[in-house]
């Protein structure tokens, strides 16, 4: 096993290294370690043998990945002009109710395993849950840094399982700094879910190898993916060459219109990502500005025009919409960023991006629950009742004409 940098080609050994040491280009893993898996394991240390972690005593695992692949046909069905299939695949169903268990299960287990004595996170709420629940489990000590105007829901999370949580003013990029100087200070792993740790990212290919399982080997033609720095779809796209028999789907990579630094770019055809200003959206799982580290966009939007797939951004509200159609036609509770891609959907349909008779993927990120506040924002048919006789006033016509 090595790391290859995906830049300059440089290799380095299988270490805690968070760049490349020539270039500072990301890098990534190369080879498998072969790990034999007993048949009983569950979720993703099932495909463990794909992974890079060779001691499996290392390994910390909650009984992440594996998630279900629903038919969305009703959804499908609200979304005009649509005749194709859709699919959410629901990475609520994760321990902590986002897919960035994949990649700290992952991450931990190498830190564990190269005798790392404690883990640090830059996040924007849910990588920082997953570390702190993980790092608990893994009896290591845990140091969160997220920006201030972090949703509470997340927050209390992070606290719930012990971790020191630092909340920093200011947008995620200033939180990505904080933690890379923790992290060196104090001789730390760092697992913040960028493109900084190469171990935590190489688990997100397993997500490619579960959706050819899932669909049986017959590919999507677009996977819609909620795009911070672009891991997530990095692990599309590996996944689908490594193990789709050579089908990629078009990977499209899907940002709030209040912080798509990455759809700039693709819009204007640039090749270089440039950092986005001030970030301002609801959904605060992609709202990444890039500061300092904008070549990680510029690696993602190479990755989405390889396939021939689009950057596209939606407005906070196309995300509300989107949000309750997942919630009230497929029973899926999301956060914001969680359905963006449903709301993104709709609108290349709308533009005639994706053909009306596409098989489409979508990743449902995060869980409704992370972000409760969000939700009580939102239009509900709730009400107070006192006694029946006031039950029956309001449903009364509902009622009778059952
Ligand atoms: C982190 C996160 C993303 C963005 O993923 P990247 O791989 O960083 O681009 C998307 N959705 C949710 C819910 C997240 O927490
Ligand atoms: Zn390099």
């Amino acid at each position: 096993m090595e790391l290859r940098c995906v830049e300059c080609g440089r290799l380095h050994p299988p270490a805690l290294l968070y760049a490349c040491e020539a270039c500072g280009g990301i890098l990534e893993v190369m080879g498998e370690s072969g790990l034999a898996v007993p048949a009983s394991v569950r979720g993703m240390w099932r495909h463990g043998a794909h992974l890079g972690i060779t001691d499996a005593s290392a390994i910390v695992s909650l009984e992440e990945g594996d998630t279900p692949l629903h038919v969305a046909s009703r959804a499908a069905a609200a979304i005009p002009g649509f005749r194709g299939m859709l699919w959410v695949k629901d990475e609520t169903r994760n321990p902590t109710g986002s897919f960035k268990d994949r990649l700290v299960s992952a991450a931990i287990s190498k830190a564990r395993e190269l005798g790392a004595k404690g883990v640090v996170c830059a996040s924007s709420g849910n990588a920082g849950a997953s570390v702190a629940a993980y790092a608990a489990r893994a009896g290591m000590p845990a140091i969160i840094v997220v920006p201030a105007h972090t949703p509470d829901g997340k927050m209390t999370q992070i606290a719930a399982y012990g971790a020191r949580l630092l909340k920093m003013p200011g947008h995620y990029s200033r939180s990505y700094d904080l933690a890379m100087a923790l992290a060196r200070r104090n001789g730390f792993a760092n697992l913040t879910t960028t493109f900084l740790n190469p171990w935590a990212v190489d688990a997100l290919k397993l997500v490619g190898l579960e959706l050819m399982q899932q669909l049986e080997g017959q590919a999507p033609t677009h996977v819609l993916v909620p795009t911070g720095s672009g891991p997530l779809v990095k692990g599309v796209v590996q996944g689908f060459a490594e193990f789709g028999g050579g089908a990629v789907p078009r990977a499209v990579a899907v940002q709030a219109a209040g912080c798509a630094p990455i759809v700039r770019a693709f819009e204007q055809g640039a090749g270089e990502v440039e950092a986005w200003d001030a970030p301002n959206t609801i959904a605060s799982g992609i709202s990444d500005p890039l500061i300092g580290y904008a070549g990680d966009g510029t690696y993602t939007l190479r990755l989405v025009r390889q396939t021939g797939g689009v950057a596209v951004a939606v407005e906070d509200e196309e995300i509300r919409a989107a949000m309750r159609l997942l919630a009230q036609q497929e029973g899926l509770y999301a956060e914001p960023t969680g359905a963006s891609p449903i709301a993104a959907l709709a609108k290349l349909l709308a533009e005639g991006a994706i053909p009306p008779d596409a098989r489409v993927v979508c990743l449902m990120t995060g869980h409704g629950f992370k972000d409760a506040a969000l939700w009580r924002s939102m239009p509900a048919d709730a009400h107070e009742v006192a006694d029946l006789a006031a039950a029956e006033a309001l449903l009364g016509a509902t009622v009778s004409g059952a």
